[in-house]
């Protein structure tokens, strides 16, 4: 089931740990309006931008994932509001960079990137319905290059 043009649940719930884990990770029904929100206001217009197909690394958590991978019960991964990601071939510093300038958001986080190493981490983008802070974190041993250390 597509939850927007591009992406499906399977990717949204998709987790190695999970699998492993034994955990199901299927949201309930309640969260696909979040679900098709963040992948509409997110992933989409980054997948349009960049032209490059990609999969979302980590998207909804259920509270048992979320607490295996040690996140914080508060994590907008839990109500389908965040999501993980990389695009093949484009810098992960680029992308922030790109969500940061074109996209309104919740919070975007750039996660342990190096300077460098141009697909080290990933990005972090929540979306939420309102009261969106555009706030822009960095996280990790990074150099930020231009990316604030706390909210812009
Ligand atoms: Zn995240």
């Amino acid at each position: 089931m597509y939850i927007s043009p591009h992406f499906t649940m399977q990717e949204a719930c998709k987790s190695a740990t999970a699998v492993r884990l034994g955990i199901d990770n299927y949201p309930p029904a309640l969260l696909l309006p979040s679900l098709k929100a963040t992948a509409q206001n997110i992933l989409e217009p980054a997948r349009d931008h960049f032209g490059v197909p990609f999969s979302p690394s980590s998207f909804y958590r259920c509270m048992l994932l979320n607490r295996a991978i040690n996140s914080s019960d508060e994590s907008q991964h839990r109500k389908g509001q965040a999501v993980d990601f990389e695009i093949p071939g484009i810098s992960n510093i680029v992308l922030a960079h790109w969500i940061k300038d074109n996209l309104d958001f919740d919070q975007l986080i750039l996660e342990f990137y190096q300077e460098g190493d141009p697909t080290s981490g990933w990005v972090h983008a929540s979306w939420t319905p309102t009261g969106r802070r555009n706030q822009v974190l960095t996280i990790g041993k990074t150099t930020s290059l231009g990316l604030p250390k706390l909210s812009r």
